[in-house]
Order: structure tokens, then sequence, then C-alpha cells
């Protein structure tokens, strides 16, 4: 049975819009899809979109006319990597539309030395960042600023390195200066990625999931031998394409959980109201299995498209299949039906 509950939930058509668009309908929330018309193709075949915008590029969103369309409609807006991507801060911050989350810590996502901040006051163990070219004198990964999904990053073991790297996007024009590389200790071990919700009206934190991302062509220079790897220049690059489903060994839980209240206890100091739904801790296991985070996303990720039907942890916590993108929508229904909707929009 669909329940009406006058609110409509929309995204922007990329990213994770089918899994958070199909758990708001499984909710019972009519939903509403931004996207650009070049995309169109793949979502008109989807038929738990109920509305469609159409926009040339999603930058468009922050035309107020499209604004006053979806809070005529009495829009949430679910915010996801591609509005990081699309929009500066600042922009996100002025969208005058309700967002679902605290739209405040996407800055603190898309900025280098905020986004260390808050890792550092949740007390999480984090790759050393290297302040120049000069300090180089190990292994290195040297990336880009905001959610470019790996596109771009390179390794550095010195100067000379970091030098050919940084000429090679400097003369793809890729970055315009130096300064927009950042340098961070390279973490040796396997990389894992750690799904959160939090909800400020249960109190609770919920392990969701965990994957491991499937990057091009990091991931497939194992399937090159190693005779003609050293023939070939190869540097490995880390542009995401897809995402591969794990599960911890249980002892390892516990430091889980740990780290994800600490995040969100650190988050609602720094931060208010804090990260109220979905987050990333994103990091290396190391051989000793402890974690190093060297990222996080404040909101949903794509990883989570995973689990559209639930993650082996999600069906401990829930009876349906719960993806995040449907705990995202029950979210909001709890809030409706507690009046506490105040507490998980921004
Ligand atoms: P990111 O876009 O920052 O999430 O990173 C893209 C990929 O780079 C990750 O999936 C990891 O494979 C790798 N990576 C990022 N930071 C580090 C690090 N400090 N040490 C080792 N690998 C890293």
């Amino acid at each position: 049975m669909v329940v009406n509950l006058r609110k409509i939930i929309c995204t922007l058509g990329s990213h994770c819009s089918l899994q958070v668009l199909k758990g708001a309908k499984d909710e019972g929330f009519k939903t509403l899809l931004i996207t650009e018309k070049k995309r169109y193709h793949v979502y008109s075949r989807f038929n738990f979109i109920d509305h469609v915008i159409l926009v040339d590029k999603f930058r468009d969103i922050l035309e107020p006319s499209i604004q006053n369309r979806l809070n005529e409609l009495k829009s949430i807006f679910i915010p996801h990597g591609t509005l990081i991507s699309s929009l500066s801060s600042d922009e996100i911050e002025n969208i005058n539309v309700p967002v679902f989350g605290n739209k405040f810590i996407l800055r603190w996502e898309a900025d280098r030395s905020l986004k260390q901040k808050l890792m550092v006051e949740s007390k999480l163990q984090i790759p050393k960042a290297i302040k120049s070219k000069e300090e180089i004198n190990d292994l290195c990964i040297v990336k880009l600023h905001g959610a470019a999904g790996g596109k771009g990053y390179f390794l550095a073991s010195d100067k000379k390195g970091f030098e050919e790297g940084c000429n090679k996007l400097l003369n793809d024009n890729v970055i315009t200066d130096e300064n927009e590389l950042y340098i961070q200790e390279y973490v040796k071990g396997v990389p894992v990625f750690l799904h959160f919700f939090y909800s400020p009206i249960s109190g609770d934190i919920e392990f969701m999931g965990v994957d491991r991302r499937y990057e091009s062509d990091i991931d497939g220079i194992s399937r090159i031998p190693s005779k003609h790897q050293l023939n070939v220049e190869i540097e490995p690059t880390y542009n995401v394409v897809g995402n591969i489903p794990l599960v911890l060994r249980e002892s390892l839980l516990e430091e889980v959980y740990q780290m994800g209240e600490n995040f969100v206890r650190a988050s609602k100091r720094l931060v208010p109201p804090g990260i109220p739904g979905p987050f990333c801790l994103e990091g290396v296991y190391t051989k000793e299995a402890k974690f190093i985070t060297f990222e996080f996303s404040a909101r949903i990720v794509a990883g989570t498209n995973l689990y559209m039907s639930g993650s082996q942890y999600a069906n401990l916590l829930f009876e349906n299949g719960m993806s995040m993108g449907r705990r995202i929508a029950l979210e909001i229904k709890n809030g409706i039906y507690k009046r506490k909707l105040n507490t998980i929009l921004t």
C-alpha cells in the first residue's frame, strides 16, 4: 500500500539515484529525478520514478525556477557524490530546498584540511600528510581535491616522481597548478570501504555494509605478467568502475563500531547537527589488521549500490532487504511520523 507521505524524495540522476528512488518508493514515497537530458534514456526504463526534471547540466539545479518547483512538490533532496562534484560547497549550502542530512558537513568532505581535522578529532588513525614534494622519501599517493573517484591520482617515491606525474596532469589540463595536488603517505594493505548509517531519531549507529572498489587500471595491472610490466611504462590510475562485495572478520567489528561512534560524536561537536544519515569511512587494513582511514564521505557512497537488496549486515538489523537508499527513506518516514524531520534535514 502506498502511504501518502506528502513529500517527494528527489535526487540527481547519477551515482546511486536508482537505489535511492527505489528505496523511497518501497517506503511509500513519490519520487523525483533531476537528470541531464543525455542520461534520460537510462532512467526512462524504471517505473519507480514518478517525476523527472530534465536539465542540460546538473548545475542547473541552482536555477531558482527549479528550486521553486522542487519546493512546490514538497521535495526532500538526497545529496550524493555527483552533487559534490557538480557544485561548490558554498553553492550546496545555499540550496533552498530541504536537504537530507547535514549539508554543511559536505564542505568538510570536499576540503582536505577540514577533512583531516574531522578525522583527527574522531580519533581515527590517518596516513601522514606530506607537506611538499621536497619531503617525499617513501611511497606516496598524490591526489586531486574533490570527489573525482580516484581519477588522476598517481604514485611517487621521490620529488622527481612527483614532478613527472604532476607535469603529466598539467600537460593534460587536468590541473593548472601544482598546489592543486595533495600528497599522502601510501598505506600498504587492502583498501576497504565501511558504510554506516546514523539515526538521530533512534540514536543508533548501524553498520550497513562494506565493499572494495574495482579501479582502472590499478586492479588490472596484476593481469599483466611482470616481464611485460617492466617493458611498458605503466602509471596506475584509480578510476572507480564498480564495487565488489566484502564481509569482514567478525573480530574487526568491534573497532568498526567504535570508529563509527567516534566519528558521529566528533561531527556533532565540530559541524552541528553532525552526521544524520549515511557516511563512509574509507581506508586500508594493514597487515596488522589496523584500519588507517584515508578519506570519509559524509553522505551515501556508490559502493552501497551493491546492496540494493540488503547487505549481510543490514539483513541482521532489518527484516526486509534494506538498502542504504531505503534506509534514508525510512528515516524520513520516521521523522514525519515522530515530528522530528527538523533533526534530519538542513
Ligand atoms: P579516494 O578517491 O581518495 O577514495 O582514493 C581512491 C583509491 O586510491 C582508493 O580506493 C585506494 O585504492 C587508493 N588510496 C587512496 N588513498 C590511499 C592511501 N593513503 N594509501 C593507499 N591507497 C590509497
